[in-house]
Parts: C-alpha cells; structure tokens; sequence
C-alpha cells in the first residue's frame, strides 16, 4: 500500500486532501478543495469507507474548514474512488452534486437495473468474451456487490463554468475512461484537475462501458488525450491518483503512444486467425501476467482488450464472427489476413 501523503496547501486557494481507498493497490485519491467565499467546493470525494470518511474530514479541518460548510462536489467520473463519500458530503453539509450528463445517465442506468441484473449482465458479457465455465462460476463467486453512486444534483456540459462563486472553474469533457468523465480547469489559477484522464505515471483503464451500445471509447479517450495535449506546458496538471506535474502534452503523447502500440499488436494477433476477446488476452503482454491473473482482474483485462478490437473495428482492421458456443470471435479485416 503507498504512503499516504499529507494535506498539502497548493497556493491560490487550492488545498490537495489525500482520502485512502483502503485495500487498493492505487493506495488513495486526491481530492481538491478549492476556496470560495460561500464555502468550499471539492473536486472528487473519495472512497466510501470510514478511514475514508475520517480523512476527507480531517483534512478539511487542516485546510481551515469544515465538512458543514462545503457548497458542493464536482466529480470528473463516477467510479467508487472519486464518487463514494459524495453523498455523505451532502447529507453532512447540503452541497450540490454535480457531474457530466452522460455519467448521470449512467448512474441513473445503475439505479434503475439494480444490483442482481448489474450482476448477471457482467456475468453474460464475460461469457461472450470467451472465459471459461469455471471462470464464470469463479466470477459469480467472488464479484464484489454493485454500490450505485449518488445521483447528482446537478449535470454539467462541456465548457460549462461550475459554481464555485467569485472564480472561473470550467468543465472540460474527456469521455473515454468514462462516457461522463471531464476534466476541470481552474482558469483563475491556471491548474486542471485531470480526475483519472491524465496521470503521470499509469495508464487508466480504458474499456468497453458497463453496456455495450456499440461505442468506441478508445477512439473518445485517443480524442480527449489531443484535448489534452493543447493545455501549456506550464498549467499545472493535478490527477486524482500519483503527484502533480506539467507538462501535458508530453504526458498524453506518450498515453497515446503507448495505445497505438497495443492496438498494433492487437492487429498482429488478429491477422494469426479467429480469436475470443479471453483467448487474444492471454496472448497480450500484461505488467501481472495473464495467468496470474484472477479472474476479475481477466475480466478487466478482457474489457481493456475489447475496447481496443472495437477501435481497429473501427479503423476497418477487425470484425466478428459470431461463435457457435456463444462466445464472439475476433479476426482480422485486412485482405492480407487469413
Ligand atoms: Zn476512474
Ligand atoms: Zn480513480
């Protein structure tokens, strides 16, 4: 588990509140509180965990304020790390939640199928990407149970400026890593909060979304990365995980490249013959490695996998064939392909 780093105060109005995701190799999240004369307003909100909770309020003490007096909590996405305690927040203070529209939508798509058929759907779209009876069964095992976010009070578009009175905080909408996820440019202070778009170190997970409705969020996230990369070298870039840094440019050209590369590599094994989404995974490098890999974290890998044929379906280099088992087969669309 990383060290958590301490309360940091940025300057300008702009505090850094490290908020432990207790058990995650990610170690925590960053949440910013950013001054106003009206109450602080947060970007992220951290884990839903009481270490969590203990944090986030302790830390709000140390940067001169309180969880009571918080006008409202931005969000750049909704996963569990950034969205968990937010509507705690909200009950303890009365702040307004706000995120993108198209993450809303999705929250409200949660709220709606429910826990079971969230988990049954997980279950089908494993099993249509090839893994393993036995797989499956492990998965259903082992799952941890859906925790739907609290909806939002408030959507934002893009270029839309977020209440945070007598400064300029404006929305930047990076879909990829999620349909809904923005980025946030403190134009007062010249510093975008990047959430999980931009981290200086890995590479966010980019995959097929909770349901697949025939998007290419690689294709989103490669076109938000070029959104990044015209911000000056010298904003400052705060992420929602590691350590600040500037630079962009250079950082989404590198996440750029290192995506092309796997897309061609993906292409290589495409054009060896008919393959599941599991089977071209196993053969794709990952940093644990495929076998020892349990089978969530396969399933994670096979949504990165996914993401990455609908891009080359896209740019007229793969399609599918549907399996007789069930399961979608992958190949090439090249001429020179088998
Ligand atoms: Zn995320
Ligand atoms: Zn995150």
């Amino acid at each position: 588990m990383r060290p958590l780093p301490p309360v940091e105060d940025l300057g300008e109005g702009v505090w850094s509140v490290p908020v432990p995701i207790p058990g995650n190799p990610l170690g925590y999240t960053l949440v910013y509180v950013l001054e106003s004369p009206r109450g602080p307003v947060l970007v992220d909100a951290g884990w839903h965990h009481e270490d969590s909770w203990q944090a986030l309020t302790a830390g709000l003490e140390s940067a001169g304020t309180a969880v009571a007096d918080v006008r409202g909590v931005v969000l750049t996405h909704f996963h569990p790390d950034h969205s968990g305690l937010a509507g705690r927040v909200r009950e303890a203070s009365g702040a307004w939640i706000a995120m993108h529209g198209a993450d809303a939508e999705l929250v409200r798509h949660f709220a709606r199928i429910g826990a079971d058929e969230q988990r049954e759907r997980l279950i089908g779209r494993t099993a249509g990407a090839g893994a393993s009876a036995a797989e499956l069964e492990e998965l259903a095992r082992t799952a941890p149970p859906f925790a739907v976010p609290a909806p939002p009070d408030r959507t934002l578009a893009d270029g839309e400026l977020v209440d945070l009175p007598q400064r300029k905080l404006r929305a930047v909408w990076t879909p990829g890593h999620t349909p809904g996820h923005i980025c946030l440019h403190l134009e007062d202070a010249d510093r975008l909060f990047t959430g999980d778009h931009v981290l200086p170190r890995i590479t966010p997970h980019i995959g097929l979304y909770a349901f697949d409705d025939g998007d290419d969020p690689l294709g989103e996230y490669l076109a938000s990365l070029s959104r990044i990369a015209e911000t000056p070298d010298e904003t400052r870039i705060l992420p929602a995980h590691e350590h600040r840094f500037s630079g962009a440019a250079e950082r989404a050209a590198e996440i750029a490249a290192h995506h092309e590369h796997k897309l061609a590599e993906l292409a290589g094994l495409l054009a060896d013959g008919d393959a599941t989404l599991w089977e071209l995974s196993a053969r794709l490098p990952w940093k644990r490695g495929w076998e020892a890999m349990a089978v969530a974290q396969r399933r994670m890998a096979a949504a990165e996998t996914a993401a990455h044929v609908r891009t080359l379906e896209r740019r007229g280099l793969a399609v599918c064939a549907d399996g007789a088992d069930g399961a979608l087969r992958w190949r090439s669309a090249d001429p020179a392909g088998p």
